[in-house]
């Protein structure tokens, strides 16, 4: 069971980093390339990205629409494959598994958080957060015990029988959250979680992802547009035009045209 966070309020870019095991990094992206044909036309969402993430890792991906932040998450997530390059998590180069066994891969090791939370309307809460266990064989009682656990950790335990149509966003968020860790993910992916939120349940919800990682270890890497989100994260990395762009780049692009005296 979580113990109750340290601290209530989150100070930017927390730096209580747990010890980093020893070994290779969870997550090798090594030349890491997709591309689209469309007619004569490729298009190359992602050029040859390089990016390593240590486990325990919280990791904010910012950078303008289109520059490719959603296709590296899900290319991680194992729900869409390379065109070329490698992509190493926990071992595996998940670019060499097959369709169905990168999707068994993926049912063991991602939970996918949505911006517009992609519950299923005709289903309860519980029902929702149950949904991913039914791909893999186990107990009623087993299974009841995770569902259990996954929604009293997100703080929504009093939903059980409500329907989506009948939570707040932030609520359907929390449900959405506890179907992404229900089957326990060593990962944990987020395409915008806070992008249709108003700012005090953005907050509880990036609150919540900080657990996630402080205190279950679990390895985090969203996508956000929001400053004050990916300061929650330990780390924000910005994509531009399919390329990871270094932040000393950054920062002479956003220095001022007229030098400052001291
Ligand atoms: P972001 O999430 O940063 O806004 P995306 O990763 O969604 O960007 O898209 C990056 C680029 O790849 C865009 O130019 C987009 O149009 C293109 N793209 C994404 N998915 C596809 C697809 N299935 N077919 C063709 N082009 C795509
Ligand atoms: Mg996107």
């Amino acid at each position: 069971m979580l113990a109750a966070r340290k601290n209530s309020t989150m100070t930017n870019n927390h730096t209580n980093h747990r010890t980093q095991p020893s070994g290779p990094p969870l997550i090798q992206c090594r030349r890491l390339t997709k591309t689209y044909k469309k007619g004569d036309n490729t298009i190359t969402p992602l050029q040859e990205l390089d990016l390593d993430v240590p486990a325990g890792d919280f990791l904010a991906l910012m950078g303008p629409s289109g520059s490719g932040k959603t296709t590296l998450l899900n290319l991680i997530a194992g729900i869409d494959r390379p065109s070329g390059g490698q992509l190493i998590i926990g071992g595996t180069d998940i670019s060499t598994l097959s369709r169905s066994k990168l999707a068994d891969w993926r049912s063991v090791n991602v939970g996918y958080v949505f911006q517009l939370y992609n519950l299923v309307p005709v289903l309860t809460a519980y029902e929702n957060v149950e949904l991913p266990l039914l791909l893999h064989s186990m107990s009623a009682k087993d299974r009841h015990e995770k569902v259990q656990t996954a929604m009293q950790l997100v703080g929504i335990a009093d939903r059980h029988d409500h329907y989506p149509r009948q939570l707040s966003g932030g609520q359907e968020q929390r449900v959405a959250i506890a179907r992404a860790i229900v089957t326990d993910p060593t990962i944990i992916v987020g395409d915008e979680p806070t992008g249709d939120l108003d700012q005090e349940s953005a907050q509880a919800i990036m609150d919540l992802m900080v657990r996630l990682c402080e205190d279950l270890g679990k390895t985090l890497i969203i996508v956000t547009h929001d400053a004050k989100s990916a300061a929650y994260a330990k780390r924000t990395l910005h994509l531009e035009k399919g390329r990871l762009v270094e932040a000393e780049l950054l920062a002479t692009r956003h220095a001022p045209l007229v030098p400052q005296e001291a």
